[in-house]
């Protein structure tokens, strides 16, 4: 479309100067010397020059301002002055005169040859005109040139005129049959708009009623167009063979792309899948798997860097796994040694130690030496593997060997090659054949015993790395040594003890069976001499005088506190054999206390009053009665033997629950079968009984003052029988007691209470 614009802006330009060249001669002519001053013979001979100088002049003629011609010059034939006529009526005549420069419409002679009318004015001055002159142009020249100028491949260019006629075409045939073309899209728009800048490259029918591309350029004077046409078929063939060789080009580029982008992806693709499958099975912990890529970049840098990082991580985890080998056998070593030691004997666990010790540490002998002070030399209680040469030969304390170095210290020292290692000096071991060895300390219960001794006939079988293993085992010797002697201890005694309870168990039986035999056997004789003494006295055989029957009362009443003894010893012992029953009987309790009140006559070398509280109406109740006797005789008994003035209160009540006292006889339950508690107080202000020796009055045997000196008799029995008969009736007995003021016993027994408040039927106290 540019190149159709250029050729038409040229073409249009060409014909422009065309006419502008003709309109200036024309001019030039007119204003030559003053023309109108001239006489005919130089009109003629400016006229001729004109003629002569531009071939495409074919005639010029020159009117007066009357528009009479007065003289005509043509190039084919010769003019007369007959031949003159009048322009005065002719528009170019008329247009030149009002001072316009007059171009006429394209005409055709009869050669066929176009031709065109300019008329310039001559002026006298510059607003007067003497008259005209007009000149014929012929066109065929430039029109044909301008008409077969090439547009592109198949393109061709017209010229119409200012009324849209036809004239120029390639076809000249056209240009002859005069076609008017202002339907033609493009010359309707030059008509429409003359003097605009056109467009161009439009698509529009064309003269042939084919597409075309068209474009025109105006050519100001004379006002016509120069339009440029290409049928689209041709005019874009080009085009679309431009595109299909572009369409091309743009395959074989973007294949080329392709190719290179995959051979490249495929380049970088397939090693880093390599790469990735790598780290995933490193991931997984494979690492013997090599990664093979060889791309000569920073990916083959990048494969060889996970290869070392493959080889470094295996190496580490074989070395992990090595490490946790070791240890873990070096563990269930350590805890085989040690596991079953708490069974073995003293000696035998030294011996099961040292060889646990051997097999834990992989070691071909081992040692404990422990340092005998008394001595001053080593002794060995345990050893394994070592010539008894070499152990007699390193019994003394040498300060200045390895050995003495470690006891000195209590450091441990270890050895991984005794040949090169300059701490051991004597190279006693290498001639015993051993090569590597360890001497750690030995303690117990934190103090340093000795020093475990391990050798080995491999050099760098010990290594400083393994220390603190080797520490461990060592400590976990000594603990267990310490375990083993704290076992030894605590069982030797145990076994004393045992035996000691055993003699204690054995003593307190016979003296049961002696003490049970005894008093029976003493019982029997002491009522005969109870019974004669008694009626010796009654006079049976005999007055006695009153002195004979004081002394007889004094046999009467030791006799009786020895029988009271001895019913102590045999029911104590009895309590200890637990033969003891409760044989329940039925019984008045007032009776009971009546008939145990004449038992007791206030002492007469004492200032003592005896009082007996308790209610008339007592009822009837269900317990043994004779273990009831005891109990209240031996209080009474006590208390009167631990007062030496004041009184002595017995009182006796029964008590419902707690703290409430039945008074009244006709409270008793209907069945006459409800328990009750009888509650017996013996009362006293005698010596007392301090608060420390309180909880000892109750236990077998035991006296306040067992000394020889001791102001009163017994054998510390009456209490511990009374408690024990008290619990067995399911009763409870206690003190109130101060020292220096007296005691009170209280004694509360459950009992069945009977309806009957007295039973004559009852047996009386022998
Ligand atoms: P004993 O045969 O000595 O009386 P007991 O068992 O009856 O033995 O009494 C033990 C000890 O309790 C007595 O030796 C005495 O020291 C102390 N004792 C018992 N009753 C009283 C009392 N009423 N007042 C002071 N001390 C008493």
């Amino acid at each position: 479309a540019r190149q159709q614009k250029e050729i038409a802006q040229n073409a249009a330009g060409k014909i422009g100067e065309f006419i502008e060249h003709r309109v200036a001669e024309l001019i030039l002519v007119s204003e030559i010397e003053r023309f109108w001053e001239m006489r005919m013979e130089d009109h003629k001979r400016a006229l001729y020059r004109l003629l002569k100088h531009d071939a495409q002049i074919r005639e010029v003629s020159v009117a007066n301002s009357a528009g009479q011609e007065i003289l005509r010059l043509s190039r084919l034939r010769v003019h007369t002055d007959a031949d003159l006529v009048s322009l005065a009526q002719e528009e170019k005549f008329r247009r030149a005169m009002d001072g316009e420069i007059y171009i006429g419409p394209v005409y055709h002679e009869v050669t066929a040859e176009p031709f065109v009318t300019l008329a310039v004015p001559v002026r006298f001055t510059p607003t007067e005109i003497r008259g005209v002159i007009v000149a014929e142009v012929g066109l065929k020249a430039l029109l044909n040139s301008v008409s077969h100028t090439k547009a592109g491949k198949s393109g061709y260019l017209f010229v119409v005129d200012r009324k849209g006629t036809l004239i120029a075409h390639p076809d000249y045939s056209k240009v002859l049959l005069q076609l008017n073309l202002s339907q033609i899209n493009e010359v309707e728009e030059f008509l429409r708009t003359p003097g605009s800048d056109p467009g161009f490259g439009e698509v529009h029918r064309g003269v042939d009623g084919k597409q075309v591309i068209t474009t025109h350029a105006a050519v100001p004077r004379p006002n016509w167009a120069v339009v440029v046409e290409e049928p689209v078929e041709t005019a874009l063939a080009e085009v679309k063979q431009v595109e299909r060789v572009a369409l091309l080009m743009l395959v074989l580029a973007l294949s080329g792309v392709f190719g290179i982008s995959y051979f490249f992806s495929e380049r970088i693709a397939r090693p880093v899948r390599a790469l990735e499958h790598g780290a995933s099975l490193i991931a997984q912990g494979v690492l013997d798997q090599k990664l093979d890529v060889h791309t000569g970049d920073e990916l083959e840098i990048l494969a060889r860097r996970f290869n070392q990082m493959a080889e470094a991580l295996k190496e580490s985890r074989g070395g992990l796994e090595r490490k946790i080998t070791e240890r873990t056998r070096d563990l269930s070593a350590l805890y085989a040694a040690l596991a079953p030691l708490s069974a073995a004997g003293n000696d035998e666990l030294l011996q099961i130690i040292v060889e646990r010790l051997k097999e834990a540490t992989g070691a071909d002998a081992a040692l404990i030496r422990v340092f005998d002070k008394e001595k001053n030399a080593f002794v060995y209680p345990a050893h394994v593997g070592f010539p008894s040469s070499y152990l007699e030969a390193t019994r003394d304390l040498r300060e200045n060997s390895a050995i003495g170095q470690a006891f000195m210290t209590g450091e441990p020292v270890v050895v991984a090659n005794i040949a090169e290692d300059s701490r051991v000096k004597a190279k006693r071991q290498l001639e015993a054949g051993y090569e590597s060895c360890a001497f750690l300390p030995l303690r117990v219960s934190g103090e340093l015993r000795g020093i475990i001794h391990l050798a080995s006939r491999e050099i760098g079988h010990f290594s400083e790395d393994k220390t603190d293993h080797l520490i461990a085992i060592a400590r976990q010797m000594g603990v267990a040594m310490e375990n083993r002697e704290l076992y030894e201890h605590l069982r030797q005694k145990v076994n004393e003890l045992q035996q000691k309870t055993e003699g204690l168990e054995r003593a307190d039986k016979v003296k049961d069976e002696f003490l049970s035999v005894m008093s029976h056997e003493l019982r029997t004789p002491l009522n005969v001499v109870m019974g004669y003494t008694a009626m010796i006295k009654d006079g049976m055989f005999g007055e006695t005088n009153p002195e004979q029957e004081g002394a007889l009362e004094n046999v009467l009443g030791q006799a009786n506190d020895l029988l009271t003894m001895i019913t102590s010893i045999l029911y104590a012992t009895s309590i200890e054999t637990q033969e003891l029953r409760t044989e329940p009987h039925r019984f008045a309790l007032g009776d009971f206390l009546n008939d145990l009140r004449t038992a007791y006559d206030p002492p007469r070398d004492k200032a003592l009053a005896l009082r007996w509280t308790y209610p008339p109406d007592l009822p009837g109740v269900e317990t043994d009665r004779e273990k009831l006797k005891y109990i209240l005789h031996n209080l009474i008994h006590n208390a009167i033997k631990f007062t030496d003035r004041g009184q002595v209160t017995i009182s006796a009540m029964i008590r419902e629950g707690r703290g409430q006292t039945i008074t009244d006889g006709d409270q008793q339950p209907a069945n006459g079968k409800e328990e009750e508690l009888i509650e017996f107080k013996v009362a006293d202000t005698g010596i007392g009984i301090s608060q420390e020796k309180l909880p000892l009055i109750f236990e077998k045997f035991h006296q306040i003052d067992s000394s020889d000196t001791r102001p009163y008799g017994g054998i510390g029995l009456g209490l511990y029988v009374a408690k024990n008969f008290t619990e067995l009736l399911g009763g409870k007995i206690e003190l109130e007691t101060e020292q220096g003021k007296g005691s009170t016993f209280t004694v509360n027994i459950p009992c069945v209470i009977g309806s009957a408040a007295t039973d004559g039927n009852q047996e009386n106290e022998q």
